[in-house]
């Protein structure tokens, strides 16, 4: 028997043609660069995005073309997300947080034909602009539609370059597998590496992030990413939220404590970001002696979620905490911490103790652990393996690269390590490159900064692996106090030693004053090696 169902291609248009004809009035409110905030809703930002498709068609942009974005969190960033796709060409998104020899590599050798970005980030491109060899054009994202007086010469401002069209023309068609958007790991070893997501990818993984144990979000919801969407393709939600009809708060460039409050303060119902922003907002709280009266859920991945945010977050704020890990390449979910029956039936304690794992994956992943000569090791919660994984919206290839990024089966080697319990629950570890080998066995850097943060003096922790003749490696913890506390080495030592087994104690504790941080926020290990090694310390 022949197929019988329509043809109906999966493009990332008809998600605000969907969001803009069922849920138009809902609001997407941002704060502008002038800190007063804007009120938008869908059916306006499908307009936006329809009038720069039509812009960008008249400019000479074609299908396949590629055109980078700069710009903080807003409804003119959404306007950008489906404008750019929706004339055929293909989003770059860049993180202005980049080394600037990173930026121009990543522009470069994406091939962008133009670039759109906010007001406050021109310094950051004019720097580079000599270097820049395929960018044709610079459109400035400014909210009054002036051109700053700082703009490159050819600038154009967004206003102007969109001015003439009238929002009532056509997405480009084509084929689902097309490019719809590009975004670099930020390369923490080398160059950074491009991931391509197609049209289907990135709605096969908005709809599987849909489900209600993932990120779920229905249209009573007030969903505000803190995540910048240049981060890790926005950890989806520019397009599970219009999928949802969920409306959207979108806080701008001011990512602050006391800025991320006043935005929660519009009934953001869910958010989304990294550990450090979540730590530092905590003590914010804490500081103005104030409540989160509106937040029900907030996901924190991008790095491991310490268990005392987990329970600030729950059993002072009444926030349920949603534990997430992913990667630029995997688009970017691909396990979230929601409660399968077994584990809500435990006692408040043992849920938190599940909620320090990052979940299960939503239907469309697939996981495996393996051991060094990839044989499948077991589902046993205990044995550590490198976690790899595979499935629609998982990258094959990056971006020019010579060779496939997966094996003959399109697996996909994480580069981290994890355990894996009978229900599905995956622990990450470490990063296989940031695991501290001591005796032949393994000691999780994660386990120990975890435990540090703990220790209320301490605001940051990192452990990494010294050479040492006898073990190999001997973990050593290098730890941020918070301001003006002088927290004891043998406290912190003592409050680990709850959590994991003398041996895999840190020989040392270091002090120092701030620890180098990724253009995403993470810690650098890598650099912090270095400045380690720099330092004589031994
Ligand atoms: P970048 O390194 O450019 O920030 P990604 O955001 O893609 O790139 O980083 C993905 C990596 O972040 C994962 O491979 C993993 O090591 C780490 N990670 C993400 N979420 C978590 C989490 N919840 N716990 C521990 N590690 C995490």
């Amino acid at each position: 028997m022949h197929n019988l169902m329509q043809s109906y291609p999966l493009r990332v248009s008809e998600i605000i043609d969907h969001a803009a004809r069922y849920h138009g009035n809902r609001p997407v409110l941002t704060r502008l660069q002038d800190g007063t905030i804007e009120e938008t809703r869908y059916a306006d930002v499908r307009t936006g995005a329809m009038r720069l498709a039509q812009a960008l068609r008249r400019w000479g942009i074609a299908r396949g073309d590629v055109v980078g974005v700069m710009a903080w969190n807003s409804a003119r960033m959404m306007e950008v997300w489906y404008g750019v796709p929706g004339a055929g060409a293909v989003l770059h998104t860049l993180n202005p947080r980049l080394f600037a020899d990173q930026l121009v590599y990543v522009i470069n050798h994406a091939g962008n034909r133009m670039l759109l970005v906010d007001p406050d980030l021109l310094p950051v491109v004019t720097a580079i602009r000599d270097r820049l060899d395929t960018v044709e054009a610079i459109i400035v994202m400014s909210d009054d539609g002036a051109l700053p007086a700082d703009a490159p010469a050819g600038a154009m401002a967004y206003a102007e370059f969109v001015g003439a069209e009238d929002g009532d023309g056509f997405w480009t068609t084509g084929d689902e597998t097309d490019a719809c958007g590009i975004c670099y790991t930020s390369g923490t070893t080398g160059n950074p590496k491009g991931v391509v997501y197609t049209h289907r990818s990135n709605l096969l993984h908005a709809m599987s992030m849909l489900q209600p144990d993932m990120l779920g979000f229905s249209s009573a919801d007030r969903v505000m990413p803190v995540v910048p969407l240049f981060h890790a393709n926005g950890w989806s939600i520019g397009f599970s939220a219009p999928m949802a009809g969920a409306s959207l708060v979108m806080p701008g460039r001011d990512l602050t404590p006391a800025g991320i409050c006043q935005m929660l303060d519009l009934g953001v119902t869910v958010t989304a970001a990294v550990p450090t922003v979540w730590l530092m907002l905590l003590q914010h709280l804490e500081a103005e002696g104030r409540g989160l009266p509106d937040l029900e859920r907030v996901f924190i991945g991008g790095s491991s979620c310490p268990r005392a945010v987990i329970e600030t977050f729950q059993n002072r704020y009444g926030v349920q905490v949603m534990h997430a890990w992913g990667m630029t390449e995997i688009s970017p979910v691909g396990t979230i911490c929601s409660f399968k029956p077994e584990v809500r039936a435990r006692s408040g304690a043992e849920r938190v103790d599940v909620q320090e794992t990052v979940g299960h994956p939503p239907f469309g992943v697939e996981l495996k652990i393996t051991d060094d000569a990839d044989q499948d090791l077991p589902w046993d919660g205990k044995t550590q393996g490198r976690l790899w994984t595979r499935g629609a919206a998982v990258l094959a290839r990056y971006l020019k690269a010579d060779a496939p990024a997966t094996d003959a089966e399109n697996w996909f080697d994480t580069g981290d390590v994890a355990t894996i319990d009978p229900l599905g629950y995956v622990r990450i570890t470490d990063r296989s490159k940031d695991v501290i080998k001591s005796g032949g066995e393994w000691i999780s850097s994660i386990d120990l900064e975890n435990a540090a943060v703990g220790h209320p003096d301490v605001a940051e922790a990192a452990a990494i692996g010294m050479p040492h003749p006898k073990w190999d490696e001997r973990p050593l913890l290098c730890v941020v106090p918070k301001a003006g506390a002088t927290p004891e080495k043998s406290e912190i030592i003592d409050l680990i030693a709850q959590h994991v087994a003398k041996w895999q104690l840190p020989d040392d504790v270091i002090f120092l004053d701030a620890l180098p941080h990724t253009a995403t926020g993470k810690i650098s290990k890598l650099h912090l090696r270095e400045q380690i090694h720099a330092s004589g310390y031994s």
